[in-house]
């Protein structure tokens, strides 16, 4: 597999001033320190819960924000040192699809000047004028291009994400970034959309970053996952090793949720995770617990990205954490406490290898 777009230690950090002079200067940490990579034609799909750095990567990743620190190559080349034409292509090359077609849509145009606008605004004229390219990217999507005087609100949902993915085709990029492209929509129309970007794929060879909570639309669709938290990867690898061997607790806690439509319901609570026995039934839900782990129930919100914990940045949640010191020393056989649920861990993750400070009791 050949990298199409490679993420080094990517930073992104907003400067806050608090205090009642405003003058003591804090970051939140966004983007901390994130190594990603896409290979051509494929779909990595980005998880994680809400407030976990996503859309703030997908917005470095599509230059509509410079990164703090960190190196983004596109086709092996580093994107901070191009040419002002290199720049100009890049800007071609990686496009957005936007969550809600709804507001991403400026009313007031016409479809035929949203799918066309990429072209007035990078001063090309595509081959056979504006009006025909504008028709053949209506028909890519599945549109009707004797549609394209209508307006945004005189289509459904779902054709409003069709003509948000045909503007982004415009120009022919090698990379989509999808920041949460069917979340806004019903669950009937998701499949739609979801099998569109599939075919594009196919047809032109597209490399997509697909960024989702919906941990059974990335499973259909991606066929690497990279699991976010905190600003920081957690885990990546393939689909299958990722989904069927998870070996980050919470990769595990994220893949138990499953059955619940939205995933976050179940990361609410206070301080700490419970494990519920496999073929528990939530009392509040009603969704079961599925797979030989059962649910985890991650308790309290995760700690503030202007100070996140050192270390795995999940530790202050990990059911796991207490037992590194033996861990680090010997992972192939560390077993959780007895008053610890044992979670079938066939090891303990690696990444817990890493500068994790012991809790207090
Ligand atoms: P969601 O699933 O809700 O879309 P996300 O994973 O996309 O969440 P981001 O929107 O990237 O998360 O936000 C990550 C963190 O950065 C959050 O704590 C957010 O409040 C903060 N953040 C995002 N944009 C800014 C900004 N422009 N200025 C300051 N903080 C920001
Ligand atoms: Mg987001």
């Amino acid at each position: 597999a050949e990298p199409v777009l490679e993420v080094r230690d990517l930073v992104k950090h907003y400067p806050v001033r608090n205090g009642l002079l405003r003058r003591s200067v804090s970051a939140v940490k966004a983007v901390d320190g994130v190594s990603l990579t896409l290979d051509r034609g494929r779909t990595l799909g980005l998880v994680g819960e809400s407030g976990s750095g996503k859309s703030t990567l997908a917005r470095v990743l599509v230059g509509v924000e410079p990164p703090t620190s960190g190196q983004v190559l596109v086709d092996g080349e580093d994107v901070s040192r191009l040419s002002r034409a290199g720049r100009k292509q890049l800007r071609r090359d990686v496009q957005m699809v936007f969550q809600d077609p709804y507001t991403s849509l400026n009313p007031r145009m016409s479809v035929s000047e949203i799918v066309g606008e990429p072209f007035a605004i990078h001063g090309i004229s595509p081959a056979g004028g504006r009006r025909a390219a504008v028709g053949e990217l209506l028909e890519l999507v599945g549109l009707d291009p004797d549609h394209a005087a209508r307006y945004p609100h005189q289509f459904s949902g779902g054709q409003r994400q069709r003509v948000g993915i045909a503007r982004a085709l415009a120009l022919r990029p090698k990379i989509l970034v999808c920041d949460e492209p069917v979340s806004a929509l019903d669950v009937s129309v998701q499949g739609q959309v979801i099998n569109l970007l599939e075919d594009l794929q196919a047809e032109l060879g597209l490399s997509y970053l697909f960024v989702a909570h919906d941990l059974g639309v990335v499973r259909h669709i991606a066929h690497d996952v990279a699991v976010m938290y905190l600003g920081r990867i957690v885990e990546q690898g393939a689909e299958a090793e990722v989904y069927d061997g998870a070996q980050h607790p919470y990769t595990q806690a994220l893949l138990s949720a499953v059955p619940v439509p939205d995933p976050s319901v179940r990361l609410v609570a206070t301080g700490g995770a419970r494990v519920e026995p496999a073929g528990t039934t939530d009392p509040v839900t009603g969704a079961g617990a599925t797979g030989s782990v059962g649910a985890i129930v991650l308790e309290g919100d995760p700690p503030s990205p202007v100070d996140p914990p050192s270390g795995c940045p999940f530790h202050t949640r990990c059911w796991l954490a207490p037992t590194l010191p033996e861990a680090r020393t010997e992972p192939a056989s560390a077993q959780p406490p007895a008053d610890r649920p044992d979670l079938g861990l066939r090891q303990v993750p690696t990444v817990c290898e890493t500068d994790v400070p012991a809790l207090a009791p």
